[in-house]
């Protein structure tokens, strides 16, 4: 997957996990970030064969840090950290297992692709789902071909529900902070509700004085 669907799920996760205090009206962008972190965690692997792993060993691509262990694996570090933080501790814990077990579950259905070694280090097999459902975008500068433009395409308009649902309390907050003020009418002027001193009645205007002479 060429990260748009990861992403969007790692947000939506930090959404309903919603940080230290979940009667606030929108999460934190940093417990946001947090479990967008995690979700595109396992493809780190990418950067690991980079730096001379073998792609075909463990540390491979869709090797050890693509495993239901490195889900677990995250579960516990949520867990302490939760502890650290004063975060729920059983809800963090569950929501870091989800960020990373989303990003494997994501990777089995897409259309193309390294099959991933679920059970590592249990056994280095590798698995793919029957069903590919997802696009998969090519990596390198084949993801600038036409095919990959749609790929990424494709898989954007895909995942853009769950992130505007995920992003949403945020994106109503910044449109009340862009929309002008509510404009009034009284006496047939039109006027700015509560400028003068905080109040409408305020910005009603004084009468005409007459000159007795
Ligand atoms: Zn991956």
């Amino acid at each position: 997957m060429a990260s748009f669907g990861h992403v969007a799920v790692g947000l939506l996760t930090g959404r309903l996990h919603g940080g230290s205090d979940r009667s606030e009206r929108r999460t934190r962008w940093a417990t946001l970030a947090l479990f967008t972190i995690l979700s595109t965690l396992p493809d780190i692997d990418i950067l690991l064969v980079a730096f001379g792993a073998s792609e075909n060993g463990p540390f491979g691509h869709r090797g050890a840090l693509h495993s239901l262990t490195m889900a677990l694996a995250a579960g516990v570090f949520c867990a302490v950290a939760a502890r650290w933080w004063r975060w729920p501790v059983l809800r963090t814990a569950l929501a870091g297992v989800a960020a990373v077990a989303s990003h494997t579950l994501l990777d089995l259905l897409d259309a193309g692709g390294k099959s991933l070694a679920l059970f590592w280090p249990l056994s280095s097999a590798r698995y793919h789902s029957p069903w590919r459902l997802l696009p998969d975008a090519p990596r390198g500068f084949k993801l600038l071909s036409s095919s990959g433009l749609l790929e990424c395409l494709t898989e954007f308009a895909l995942f853009l529900p769950i992130t505007i649902y995920a992003l949403w309390p945020q994106i109503r907050a910044r449109y009340a902070r862009l929309r002008p003020p509510h404009l009034q009418v009284i006496d047939g002027a039109s006027t700015t509700e509560g400028v003068s001193n905080g109040s409408p009645n305020s910005a009603r205007r004084d009468p005409p004085i007459r000159s007795s002479g």
